[in-house]
């Protein structure tokens, strides 16, 4: 990090989580976020039974590869597999994260797919947002943490149609900016369909070359920043 924040795995993901909750991705105790181990030894991810606004350091637990508890104190979440598998097949990826974002579930009922309505969608154009298909239960098996890896394929997020969505990046700013900016994205193109029906979208050429534009890693930094001091705010109330 190169604003002073700390590179300690726990401190990352109670930060992270603290954002997603500012951003309205919570549920309650459930959806979490993990970081990769940088000494290879498994993910750091929240401990299960708190919510994400509630996430401090010492509620960060390092679990291994085949989900056991391996540092820190609490329970391991069951949905564990989406990270351990999605990290295990993605070398790129050292942030993951899981919420039952209700407006992206909503979204994900049309069956339709997502258009660039405004900036937000254009960073899920160069690599799709593919949806997850096995299943709409619990992510509570390898196979199903598998499944899902294999359906995210390279992109930045997808879908889990009746459950939420999986967002991915090479750290936290990218991992919780891709979250954020696909709930906003899927919101706006709701409230646009619930008004009639789309008769303008930037197409796929323009959004490539808008994201290059409007999504440079110093924006990506920016709005994980605004939204740091957001969730602090939040915080402090
Ligand atoms: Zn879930």
């Amino acid at each position: 990090m190169t604003d002073g924040m700390s590179d300690d795995p726990r401190a990352l993901v109670a930060t992270g989580s603290q954002v997603l909750a500012a951003a309205g991705q919570g549920d309650m105790v459930w959806g979490h976020l993990a970081v990769r181990d940088p000494g290879g030894r498994g993910v750091w991810m929240k401990s299960a039974g708190w919510g994400l606004e509630e996430i401090t350091p010492d509620r960060v637990l390092l679990v291994s590869w085949t989900g056991e508890l391996l540092e820190g104190e609490g329970r391991v979440h069951l949905e564990h597999h989406i990270h351990t598998e999605i990290m295990r097949a993605r070398p790129d990826v050292h942030v993951s994260l899981h919420t039952h974002s209700l407006t992206v579930n909503a979204f994900s009922a049309l069956g339709e797919p997502l258009r660039a309505l405004g900036h937000d969608a254009v960073v899920f154009a160069e690599h799709g947002l593919p949806r997850f298909t096995a299943t709409d239960n619990l992510v509570r098996t390898p196979q199903l943490g598998r499944a899902l890896a294999a359906d995210l394929g390279d992109a930045r997020a997808c879908l889990m149609p009746g459950h939420g969505l999986a967002a991915v990046g090479r750290d936290i700013a990218h991992a919780v900016m891709y979250a954020i900016l696909l709930e906003r994205a899927c919101r706006t193109q709701l409230t646009a369909r619930a008004a009639g029906e789309l008769r303008h979208w930037t197409g796929h050429q323009e959004c490539l070359e808008k994201d290059a534009v409007a999504w440079p890693d110093s924006q990506i930094d920016a709005g994980w920043r605004y939204w740091r001091r957001r969730a602090a705010l939040l915080q402090a109330l």
